[in-house]
């Protein structure tokens, strides 16, 4: 779908956080993001984990790598969310000190994973992809698989 402005981006995502955190499998809700930089991927981010009821507003981990948020919603089996920007890293190598296997096998996790493409060989399976191409100033075709 295409949207015009960051403000119809927020509603997508909305829609994409309520589809997303109630994922139907065994182990952790992973999106992983993709798309150039000033796409729309963070901005995807904070929409999600402000629809889902993440209190702090969520900046770019660029030079943290990963970081959690908790929040607390009685109708999902979510409640932690975790955020990736794999943007300064060559590969899957760089994530192996995470503990990443443990966050993928719970349930409670919601996994958001900017340039995903650059980890691709961690990615469990299912998992949701969402690329974002900007088109236009304001304009961004976002994809989801
Ligand atoms: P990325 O994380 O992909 O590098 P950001 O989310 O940090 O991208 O930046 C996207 C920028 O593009 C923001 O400044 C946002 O306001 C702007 N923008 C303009 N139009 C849109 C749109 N339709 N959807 C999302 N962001 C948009
Ligand atoms: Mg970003």
């Amino acid at each position: 779908m295409t949207t015009a402005s960051p403000e119809e981006t927020q509603a997508l995502a909305a829609q994409i956080a309520d589809r997303a955190a109630v994922f139907p499998f065994k182990g952790a809700s992973v999106i992983a993001l993709e798309g150039e930089l000033g796409a729309g991927k963070t901005t995807l981010v904070q929409s999600i984990a402000k629809h889902l009821g993440v209190k702090e507003f969520i900046k770019s981990p660029t030079f943290v790598l990963m970081k959690q948020y908790k929040f607390k919603n009685q109708q999902l089996p979510v409640c932690n969310l975790y955020h990736l920007d794999c943007y300064r890293l060559r590969d899957e190598k760089d994530l192996e000190t995470l503990g990443l296997k443990k966050i993928f096998d719970d349930k409670e996790n919601l996994v958001l994973i900017e340039w995903s493409d650059r980890v691709q060989k961690i990615l469990p399976l299912p998992h949701m992809t969402i690329h974002i191409d900007h088109i236009g100033e304001n304009k961004r075709r976002i994809a989801i698989n």
